[in-house]
């Protein structure tokens, strides 16, 4: 269940508890370096309020964390930092990865080369069958609106 969001490590960055090296701030999100970059110049950008999961993000407030991003993307490509391309990364859930269960947005620079990426299965690039994506689809817009189980 949702941690709270007393001794949350992203909290105590909103409410300036804890130090972090801040790039933009508006009001909704905060952004700031990553303190394990995967690449230099790897920003994190965060709801102020606290959310475990996007799904617990309040009705609007998803939204300004990609706007945020964006212009993040758009600093760090200016910055002079080593930066060919962004990838924008944000892991729901432990089995994703997500590590800190405030919901985030990673914004990490990239470049040829620079062997980050997603580790895909041998079976990736597959053509679904249209009937199983018809029965998926199906069952995802069923399931709109519903909480997890
Ligand atoms: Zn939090």
């Amino acid at each position: 269940m949702a941690a709270s969001a007393e001794g949350c490590i992203f909290c105590k960055i909103v409410r300036r508890e804890a130090p972090a090296s801040f790039v933009r701030e508006d009001a909704f999100t905060l952004a700031f370096m990553d303190i394990q970059p995967m690449n230099t110049g790897h920003v994190l950008v965060i709801p102020k309020a606290h959310a475990e999961y996007v799904e617990d993000l309040p009705a609007g407030s998803a939204g300004p964390i990609l706007e945020a991003a964006k212009e993040v993307s758009r600093a760090l490509r200016a910055s002079g930092i080593r930066c060919e391309a962004v990838s924008f990364y944000l892991a729901n859930g432990k089995e994703a990865g997500q590590e800190v269960f405030h919901t985030h947005m990673h914004v990490i620079p990239r470049w040829r080369g620079d062997g980050l990426g997603l580790r895909v299965r041998a079976d990736r690039g597959r053509v679904a069958d249209r009937k199983d994506l018809d029965n998926l689809a199906a069952k995802i817009r069923a399931a709109m609106g519903r909480s997890r189980k």
